[in-house]
């Protein structure tokens, strides 16, 4: 069988996304190596594809399939031969072929392992398909980070993180105080206290750091609570109060959240984009 050598906390993070048949279409998967990012995509594709409950088994006879490269329906798109880049050809086949039903497995699986080389029209084209997929359809595009690819496909894609070189600087301290915030953002919306959400999030004024971290770790209690797999008391108080729809909604704020700090937007900003995504969750709950 072969071995994956990936990050547990991506690992995990595949297995809540497939648990309950919630696998989003479009996945962006971002940072380590570009061979971490390859093998990812595969075990991904497997977990897509597998046939049996703890997907991906890596050992049913449609993992076996996806892990030596022969799965009829999983599709590799990348740039052969001299040009790096990928083909307006190669996007234009994935938008004729992707409607028509898979020959054996589950799903249509699509990996385009180097998507930093598809050119802006290219990335165009793609959108057209990520924004209304085939329900059968799944596209798992790697880029060691989002910066190359446009804000409208970023905006179409769950993004899984496999290494975060931002960890590096962390200290003590600041994980105590990554931990804290987390723990008051959760109370506060589960509570739908808008003054509160806003008291929690004060210590990350001036740390940039702080509010990429908090945006992941909020992102991950999100994804248990929408798995049902909760193992800590922010993401059973986030499963109990909160719908999936409102769930998923929370991830995309975490995303806009990540992308600001991508863009290097000041820390008043973030903290806006934070408190207003998030209290954008409390309205129906007032009444
Ligand atoms: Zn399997």
């Amino acid at each position: 069988m072969k071995k994956f050598d990936l990050p547990e906390k991506f690992k995990k993070e595949v297995r809540a996304l497939l648990e309950k048949d919630r696998a989003p279409q479009s996945i962006l998967l971002t940072g380590s190596t570009e061979n971490t990012r390859r093998n990812a995509a595969v075990y991904f594709a497997a977990a897509l594809e597998c046939e049996e409950k703890n997907a991906p088994c890596l050992t049913c006879r449609a993992c076996q399939k996806v892990l030596s490269g022969v799965h009829p329906d999983v599709y590799w798109v990348e740039s052969t031969g001299k040009s790096d880049s990928v083909r307006m050809d190669d996007v234009r086949s994935i938008r004729e072929t992707c409607y028509v039903v898979p020959n054996e497995g589950k799903r249509k699986v699509y990996l385009i392992p180097r998507a930093e080389r598809l050119r802006p029209e290219a990335q165009n084209a793609l959108l057209k398909v990520l924004e209304e997929p085939p329900r059968f359809s799944a596209f798992l595009l790697c880029s060691e980070s989002r910066a190359a690819l446009l804000p409208t496909v970023l905006s179409r894609v769950v993004e899984l993180s496999l290494g975060d070189s931002r960890d590096d600087g962390i200290t003590k301290k600041q994980e105590e105080k990554i931990t804290g915030v987390c723990l008051a953002v959760c109370r506060a919306i589960a509570e739908g206290e808008e003054y509160a959400l806003l008291k929690a999030l004060v210590p990350l004024e001036k740390d940039r750091l702080a509010v990429a971290r908090c945006a992941d770790r909020l992102g991950e209690l999100l994804l248990s609570a929408l798995s049902g797999q909760n193992e800590s008391e922010e993401a059973v108080l986030l499963g109990r109060c909160f719908s999936v729809p409102q769930l998923l909604k929370a991830y995309d704020v975490l995303t806009g959240v990540k992308e600001a700090v991508d863009r290097n937007a000041n820390t008043s900003l973030l903290l806006c984009l934070f408190a207003d995504g998030l209290c954008s969750l409390f309205p129906a709950r007032h009444g």
